[in-house]
């Protein structure tokens, strides 16, 4: 053969890889079938779908979740909106929690409503009954998010999902602040769990990827088919890194939560300070939902200043030398934003009395954090 055929056919390997601890990262759109027949008798035979790291990533999600079926997405995002499509059509209706993720809010707006869905927004105090009763005949699903990544309102899922269930409605849970870990959605009667592995899952801040997961064989059956009706894939490189992740996810969610409550109680001691959103503090609004359902707490919590001008609130985030200034978390890192501005889309108004912080406390040492928000809190008060 000449060489140019000799270059395309050479390095294939036949033999299957050495048995290594993590999955082989297959890298591949095109799948080669062994034979013939293999082409249309139902043999995985696109890369689209998955491959090893995928699929070791899918297993171990499923464990994870407690999931008869996982998908992945390339985003959290993705993996909501992927999974309020999956179920909803023309002519329903969806009730969403006014506290939800703010993009997932956008698309319920602006993409849903182009096909025909109406969308209600309900307060996330509200309990079982009281959600149930914002329900009609055309209601579908409910979207839950808990505790709300801004305002930490706990919702009680199991209430809310018997509710649903007893009516013929489905649940959602965006269970990121829980990790998959920390709260089981599946377990407490929800439908579908969704969480970001962007955050805790992957931990590194440097990979997107989102999850469906889901025990009932139709629902699994239908996030299956939105994949890929949608074309929806994951590349093997990203799987690996998620997978990687979650090797360590409890280990490294053990030590945020705890430098989180560290950092927490401190601040509610702090002059400055009118009152500690974390749902792991005594007293705290949804603590004793957190404490019914929850094994532990995440490191991402708010907290209400004394009353300052926005100017204020910027100089004390600008004085913070270990925190970053970003709209993530789930990382090995401390962030810190304001979040005032993002409440304002809300239908249920709501005042803390004061600026409203967030807070994700990173791996760092919490003496080094408080030291550097002390001398920021200064900053504001001064
Ligand atoms: C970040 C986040 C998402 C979206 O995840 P991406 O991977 O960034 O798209 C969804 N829900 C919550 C609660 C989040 O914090």
């Amino acid at each position: 053969m000449d060489e140019e055929t000799r270059l395309i056919r050479a390095g294939h390997i036949d033999r299957l890889p050495a048995q290594t601890v993590s999955p082989p990262v297959q890298r591949g759109s095109t799948v080669l079938l062994p034979n013939a027949k293999a082409l249309y008798d139902g043999t995985l035979g696109y890369g689209r779908a998955g491959l090893s790291a995928q699929f070791g990533l899918m297993d171990a999600l499923g464990e994870l979740e407690g999931a008869r079926g996982v998908q992945l997405f390339p985003s959290g995002l993705a993996a909501m909106t992927a999974a309020i499509m999956a179920v909803l059509k023309a002519g329903d209706h969806l009730l969403v929690v006014d506290s939800v993720y703010r993009p997932v809010r956008y698309f319920c707006d602006q993409v849903l409503r182009r096909f025909g869905v109406a969308v209600d927004y309900y307060d996330p105090r509200l309990d079982g009954a009281g959600v149930l009763a914002l329900a009609g005949p055309a209601t579908r699903l409910i979207v839950l998010e808990s505790p709300g990544s801004l305002t930490f309102e706990i919702q009680d899922v199991a209430a809310i999902a018997a509710s649903a269930r007893s009516k013929g409605v489905l649940t959602l849970v965006d269970n990121t602040w829980g990790a998959g870990l920390l709260f089981k959605p599946l377990a407490h009667g929800a439908d579908i769990s969704v969480q970001a592995l962007t955050k805790y899952v992957c931990g590194h801040s440097d990979v997107f990827m989102g999850s469906a997961a889901a025990s009932d064989p139709a629902l699994v059956a239908a996030l299956k088919a939105c994949v890929a009706d949608h074309g929806w894939s994951v590349a093997p490189e990203d799987a690996y890194q998620a997978l990687r992740g979650l090797r360590t996810l409890a280990t490294r969610l053990a030590r945020h939560g705890e430098s989180g409550l560290t950092v927490a109680r401190w601040l509610a001691e702090q002059p400055e300070v009118l009152t500690v959103l974390h749902p792991a503090l005594p007293g705290a609004p949804g603590h004793d939902l957190w404490a019914r359902d929850y094994s532990g707490a995440c490191g991402l919590f708010g907290f209400v200043l004394r009353p300052g001008t926005p100017e204020k609130v910027e100089a004390l985030l600008d004085a913070l030398t270990l925190f970053g200034l970003g709209f993530s978390w789930g990382g090995f890192e401390s962030l810190a934003i304001s979040c005032d501005p993002q409440l304002k889309k809300r239908i249920i108004p709501i005042d803390h009395g004061g600026p409203l912080m967030r807070l994700h406390v990173g791996l760092e040492s919490p003496d080094d954090l408080i030291a550097d928000l002390r001398q920021a809190l200064d900053v504001y008060g001064g």
